[in-house]
């Protein structure tokens, strides 16, 4: 007996956005035969026009960093930034559109929340690049557990044997930590790497910096995360923005030692890159080798991220902020994702807003 919220997929839905599902579901409604040609289609050659339901916008270069900003179907804008590595590239993908959470030195949540991706537009920001990943991180603007169904579709997408087929451990997701949806992922047979984007050792403190998580219990979160590091016998990441006067004293490393000496767990510490429009002070080099310091001598593996994409606004939001936020304004009801309506807005660009926050996204 099917299950009511199964939905029936028609050839129909298929053919208007076909980047929103695995191999078996297309295979299941059109034949091996169509499916093996759409899935060469969609992965194997350069992408076609008739298969998005989204564009690219612009493409901002900044040495090793480029940051593509995507115009989807109902006006809205989103950003992807791929850093170049030694070992690759790595993309950072959005799941949002805007975001609920509303971090103090984040530009994706100085608007709130406007609307969830689909798996489709998830997807599309790593098969419309002109360049090959072979890392993927949900690091983007939204906060990819909040967003959690269509978050996991699109990893079953990616990962498809039958169409791009990409590693799942190359695929890490950073969250705010939602209990409810660390538990479930400790339960799904998915090998991905999880961060956690911590920037506190109390509630009082994360409750400033994270306002959205007010009333999720922190030690119940890094509970949740160590048990899914020990279940599925992985590293986990604890990002940690460092602001000096608040989350860097005597107390904070003794907790954070507390909790993960000894434990399969690496401390990213994570420096805010600017100060415009946000109250908190930025640590200087020292400050953060210092805290670095500490960390390791409390028995902490740690290490400090470099940040990058300065010069090109590469933080989540911070290019699309005010695009979205006139879309918004100019849209009578919140968007039916489903619908892909076309806006006839003109969008702006926004290449250079002096009223965002400019910092690398730190989750
Ligand atoms: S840092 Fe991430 S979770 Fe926090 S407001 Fe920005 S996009 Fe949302």
């Amino acid at each position: 007996m099917k299950n009511k919220n199964t939905v029936i997929i028609t050839e129909e839905m298929i053919n208007s956005d076909p980047y929103g599902y695995t191999y078996k579901e297309i295979c299941d409604c059109v034949g091996e035969k169509k499916a093996r040609a759409l899935m060469h289609a969609l992965y194997k050659e350069k992408p076609q026009k008739k298969y998005q339901t989204m564009s690219i916008d612009d493409i901002y270069n900044g040495g090793d960093t480029r940051k593509y900003s995507f115009k989807l179907k109902d006006g809205y804008c989103i950003e992807t930034v791929c850093i170049k590595r030694k070992t690759g590239v790595t993309v950072c993908v959005s799941t949002m559109v805007g975001c609920p959470v509303g971090c103090i030195f984040c530009a994706s949540g100085s608007n709130g929340f406007i609307r969830n991706l689909t798996p489709s537009e998830i997807v599309q920001q790593v098969t419309l690049l002109k360049e090959k990943v072979n890392r993927i991180v949900y690091m983007g603007m939204g906060e990819p557990f909040f967003n959690y169904d269509n978050v996991i579709k699109s990893i079953h997408i990616l990962r498809d044997r039958n169409g791009l087929n990409f590693p799942t451990d190359g695929i890490n997701i950073s969250t705010v930590g939602p209990l409810e949806q660390l538990k479930k992922i400790r339960e799904e047979h998915l090998k991905i790497q999880l961060t956690l984007s911590l920037h506190a050792t109390n509630q009082r403190t994360r409750d400033i910096i994270i306002p959205h998580m007010k009333g999720y219990d922190i030690n119940k979160i890094v509970e949740a995360v160590l048990s899914y590091s020990e279940r599925h016998n992985r590293k986990v990441t604890i990002a940690y923005l460092l602001i000096p006067g608040l989350n860097d004293k005597a107390a904070d490393v003794r907790q954070l030692g507390r909790w993960f000496r000894e434990k399969n767990v690496l401390i990213n510490l994570l420096q805010y890159n600017d100060t415009a429009n946000c109250n908190i002070n930025r640590p200087n080099k020292q400050q953060l080798v210092a805290f670095k310091l500490r960390l390791e001598a409390a028995g902490l593996e740690v290490k400090m991220r470099e940040s990058r994409g300065n010069n090109i606004k590469a933080a989540c939001g911070q290019l699309v902020s005010n695009t979205n936020k006139k879309n918004k304004q100019n849209s009578s009801k919140p968007t039916d994702f489903n619908s892909h309506k076309f806006s006839k807005n003109k969008q702006n660009n926004n290449k250079s807003s002096s009223t965002q926050k400019k910092n690398l996204c730190p989750r």
